[in-house]
C-alpha cells in the first residue's frame, strides 16, 4: 500500500500565493485518489514492489492491461510527491551556488529561465505539468508534459516541477494560469531542488518516489 506523504508545512501556510482550500483538496483528495487507483491497479503485479521511478523509467515493461492506470495514477503519485517538497513557506528568491551557475550557463540568466518555464507553463495546453529536468549529459532542460506524465519516460530527471492543472489553481486564480504562474516563484525551495540537482546529475533517483 502506498502512503500519501505528509507535507512538511500547513495548509495554509503558502498563502496568498497557494490557498489553504486548494492546498487540502489537492493533497488529501487529490493526491490520495491518485494513489488509491495505482495501488489498486498493480495490487498483486511485481509493480508492486518497484519504485515510480524504476517502472515510470520504461513503460514497455508495464503490462498493457494495466498500463494506462499506472501511467496516469502513478505518475500522478511521483509528480504530486515531487512538487509537495519544491514548494513551501519561507521560499523564493533565487538559486545559489552551483545550481544557479547551471541555470545561468543553460538559459543566460536566472529571469531568462524564468521566462521560458513561464511560456512552457502557460503554454501546456489543458492538464500537465512544467519541469526543469537534468538530462543525460548532466544538462538543465525546461519541459512540458501533458496529463500526469513524468519526463523520467522521456530520460529526464525532473528536480522542480509546476502543476497546471485546473486543480492546481481554480479555486482562486480561475481562468488566470499565468498569475498562479507568476506566484509559484515565490513559494519555489531553491535548496531543496539544488540538492535534487546535485542527485540528479549521479543519476540518483532516490528522491523520487
Ligand atoms: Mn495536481
Amino acid at each position: 500500500m502506498t502512503t500519501l506523504p505528509k507535507l512538511d508545512y500547513n495548509y495554509n501556510e503558502l498563502e496568498p500565493h497557494i490557498d489553504a482550500n486548494t492546498m487540502e483538496i489537492h493533497h488529501s483528495k487529490h493526491h490520495q485518489a491518485y494513489i488509491t487507483k495505482f495501488d489498486a491497479a498493480v495490487d498483486g503485479t511485481p509493480l508492486a514492489n518497484q519504485s515510480l521511478s524504476t517502472i515510470l523509467s520504461d513503460k514497455s515493461s508495464i503490462p498493457s492491461e494495466i498500463k494506462n492506470a499506472v501511467i496516469n495514477n502513478g505518475g500522478g503519485h511521483i509528480n504530486h510527491s515531487l512538487f509537495w517538497t519544491v514548494i513551501g513557506p519561507n521560499a523564493g528568491g533565487s538559486p545559489t551556488g552551483k545550481l544557479a551557475d547551471e541555470i545561468n550557463s543553460s538559459f543566460g540568466s536566472f529571469d531568462s529561465f524564468k521566462s521560458t518555464f513561464e511560456t512552457t507553463a502557460a503554454t501546456q495546453f489543458g492538464s500537465g505539468w512544467a519541469w526543469l529536468c537534468v538530462n543525460s549529459s548532466g544538462s538543465l532542460v525546461v519541459t512540458s508534459t501533458a496529463n500526469q506524465d513524468n519526463p523520467i519516460s522521456d530520460g529526464l530527471l525532473p528536480i522542480l516541477g509546476l502543476d497546471v492543472w485546473e486543480h492546481a489553481y481554480y479555486l482562486n486564480y480561475q481562468n488566470r494560469r499565468p498569475d498562479y504562474i507568476s506566484a509559484f516563484w515565490n513559494i519555489v525551495a531553491w535548496n531543496i531542488v539544488s540538492d535534487y540537482f546535485e542527485k540528479a546529475k549521479q543519476n540518483d533517483t532516490s528522491y523520487l518516489v
